[in-house]
This record gives C-alpha cells, structure tokens and sequence, in this order.
C-alpha cells in the first residue's frame, strides 16, 4: 500500500504552533502514515535545544554536579507543550523514569535519546497515532554499526502491524536493549531507514528552510531554490548539504530508490527539494544544479622528477597524512607532481613538523605549501559533455579578477572544483553565481 513517511526536525516540534502545522500537513495526504520526529528545537535565537540541555544534564551528572535544575527546563517544556494540546502524556512520571535511570547511572546515549522518546509519545497522542518506539527496532551491533538488514526486518515486521504510528528519531539500541544513538542530526537517519522499511513513496523530511539554494544565502542575494538534485549530485556538493540533511540520511533512502524530498514546515505549499537516483525530465538547459564551497585548506604541492615511474610515491603521502590523523580533501595530480588538499583544522599547528617528515621520507624536488585556501565546487548534470562549461566559469572567474590556486574536474564530469584565496572566497562563488544562475 502506497506511503510517506514524514520526518520532522527540532524546529517543526519546538511548540505547539510548530505540532499544529504538523498536524495540517499529515491531514493533507492520507499516505502520510509514519511519521519520524527529532527532540524540540529553538523557538526563538537564544532558545535551547532539548538535546543539547540533555547533553548537559549527563555532563553535570558526570561531573558531580547538580542537574536537578537542567532535567525540570526539560519536564517544564514536555509539561507546556503537552498543556498546550491537551494531552494524555504523562510527562511528569516520564520524567520520573528517566530521573531513577539518571541515579541509576544510565549510559549518555540514553539520557540524549529521551527529547526524541517524550516527543513521539506526544505527537502519537495528538495525532491518534500509534506511538512505537525506536528501542529494539533500530538495531547497532557492539561496535555501534547499525545493522542494516536487520534493522530493516524488524521494522518492517512491526509497521506492518500498525496503520499509522509515529517513531522517535535518533536513536535505537544494541542487541542487548540498550539504548543507542546515531551521531547529532540522526533523525534523518531513523526517517531514512523507516522509509526504506515499509517501501514508501517518498520521504519527506519537514525543516525550517523549502529545501536547497543554489548557493548560499549569506554571500548571494536570493538564491534560486534547487527543485531537483540527484544524490550524486548532492554527495559533490556536500559542503551545502551537511546542514540540511544527514548525510547517512541518503543510503537507505537512495538503495530503496526512494526520492527524498526536503520541506519547509513553515511554508508547506512551497515544493521544495527533490532528490532522486536519475535526473529525470529535468530542464536540459540547466547547466548548473548548485555552487557551494568550504574555506580554510592547506595545499601541500610537491614536484619529484618522474614522479610517475616512481611506484608507492601516492601511497606513502596517505601513510605520512594517515600517522598525522589527517583526512584529505583532494588530490590533484600530474606527472611529475602532486598536491594534497587537506582541511586546515586536520593540521593544526603542526604544518612544519609534516612539511619536514614529507621532506625526510618521499624526498621530493621540491614542496610547498599554500595556507587559507578555499574550495568551491560547481556541480550539475547539465555540465557533462557540454562544450564551453568550464571556460565560462574561469572566465566568470578571471572577469571578477580572482586568481585561481587550483583547478581540478571530479571524474564524474558532473563537477569542477576550484581552489582560491579565502579572501576571494565570497567573490567567486557570486562570480560564479551569476554566470550560470540566468538558465538555470
Ligand atoms: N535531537 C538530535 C540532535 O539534536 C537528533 C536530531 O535532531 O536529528 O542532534
């Protein structure tokens, strides 16, 4: 039978105003059956998030440091919300529970997961809805991997038995019982993997925001929103995405070919984003899906006289960036040279200590390395097997007189990346914004 499951984040539950346009929005189709909720976010900027006073509570606990006080801000905004419906919760003796585990000693994961339990639980009750709990269904082996299979079989087993119920995000529990969290924003996760169970049509995760813009509003004037991107699209621009939705969110979702769509709870008319697996009937004309970009990189180059004939020269710099825990970003390459682009945060202070160890053990002609270093992407479909993509952007570029570090086109064909000055950073992705942002 057909469905969707609906998610909704800290922002769409933060009061009952939030739950009431919930409440429209479920009614509006009826194949919106199963619905996934995050603990309550801000109402207002100096709000608090419930996870994050969780989170605090456990610290103090474990500092020996009174929590009393942090526990009842979350039992006063259980009790107002649940107030404000009128409902049949009782979120005083919930709260009860979770004080004797607190004495008892109970695990962090438990104490971050009960904003997403007391949420579901009133949502079920204000939707009449079927509450059903995460624990014993979401399941995560010992080293806290999620089983992916068996996750699957035993919600699927358990939706089966119910027509309409709302789950608690975030969270499930090792094959012991015990509770156990995915990383922060993990409701994407749960609504991902519960879509994937009961074979929806399409999943719907209700933010604060009607999806993806072509960039970033803070650096371009009123973005034009994307209506559609496909996944691999969007894992190129996961600089952008990151915010929006998790990025683990994706897999389940993406290998039961479910399309996920990004909503705004706050404005539930506007379509959104859709992401899909194919592009589709997209518009052909459009080149450019998005533009988005991270600064702060060091670029490590080295030359090496035949460098290419030389056999593990790329496998000894992973070693050297592996010793010094460091991730990277890119490495772009050519015969007889090589630059590893990595996150300047992964460096630390230690960028002489790695420059004299990749001096000592690959002994390279020469080697340098470029600081405050900023990496844009511009992806789209539209870009592969079009002539003139690329000059069009480096003249974009080159017109905003911008000088480029570093050029470097994912073998996707759907993406080219540039390297610039973080203090060109802003500059070029308006170049590059307005350049490709008229037919698209
Ligand atoms: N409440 C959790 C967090 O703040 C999970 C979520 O909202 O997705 O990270």
């Amino acid at each position: 039978m057909s469905s969707i499951v609906t998610k909704f984040g800290g922002s769409s539950v933060a009061d009952r105003i939030q739950l009431e346009k919930i409440k429209g929005i479920i009614a509006k189709d009826e194949r919106r059956k199963y619905v996934v909720v995050s603990a309550p976010g801000k109402r207002f900027q100096n709000d608090n998030k419930i996870t994050d006073v969780l989170y605090l509570t456990y610290a103090s606990k474990e500092q020996n440091l009174p929590y009393d006080q942090l526990l009842q801000v979350v039992e006063d905004r259980f009790l107002a919300i649940a107030a404000n419906l009128g409902s049949k919760v009782d979120v005083k003796k919930e709260m009860d529970v979770i004080r004797g585990e607190m004495e008892k000693g109970c695990s962090k994961d438990y104490i971050a997961s009960r904003g997403e339990f007391l949420t579901a639980m009133l949502v079920a009750d204000y939707l009449g809805f079927e509450f059903v709990d995460a624990e014993g269904l979401i399941l995560f082996d010992e080293k806290g991997k999620m089983l992916v299979e068996e996750t699957n079989k035993a919600l699927d087993d358990e939706l089966k038995k119910h027509d309409k119920a709302v789950i608690p995000g975030f969270y499930g529990s090792y094959l012991d019982g015990t509770i156990k969290t995915f990383s922060r924003g993990g409701s994407d996760i749960t609504g991902s993997v519960v879509a994937r169970a009961v074979k929806a049509d399409v999943y719907e995760n209700w933010t604060d925001v009607s999806g993806f813009l072509m960039a970033d509003p803070r650096i371009v004037d009123n973005p034009k929103p994307i209506n559609h991107i496909t996944y691999m699209e969007l894992r190129e621009l996961s600089y952008m995405g990151a915010s929006v939705l998790h990025e683990d969110a994706i897999y389940p979702a993406r290998m039961a070919g479910i399309p996920i769509n990004i909503r705004n709870t706050n404005a539930p008319e506007d379509p959104g984003t859709m992401i899909t697996a194919e592009v589709g009937d997209r518009d052909p004309e459009t080149i450019v899906t998005g533009i988005a970009g991270k600064k702060d990189f060091t670029v490590i180059s080295m030359y090496k006289a035949n460098m290419s004939s030389k056999r593990s020269f790329i496998r000894r710099i992973l070693g050297i960036l592996e010793d010094y825990s460091c991730s990277f970003e890119r490495i772009p390459s050519g015969i007889d040279t090589v630059s590893v682009i990595i996150p300047g945060q992964d460096i630390g202070g230690r960028l002489e200590e790695m420059m004299d160890t990749f001096k000592e053990r690959l002994n390279p002609d020469s080697i340098e390395a470029d600081e405050h270093v900023s990496m844009i992407a511009t992806v789209g479909w539209g870009m592969s097997k079009r002539p003139g993509v690329a000059a069009r952007l480096f003249t974009a570029i080159a017109n905003a007189d911008i000088n480029l570090r570093l050029i470097e086109q994912g073998s996707s064909e759907v993406n080219i990346i540039i390297g610039v000055a973080n203090n060109d950073y802003e500059k070029a992705i308006r170049a590059i914004y307005n350049e490709f942002s008229v037919e698209a």
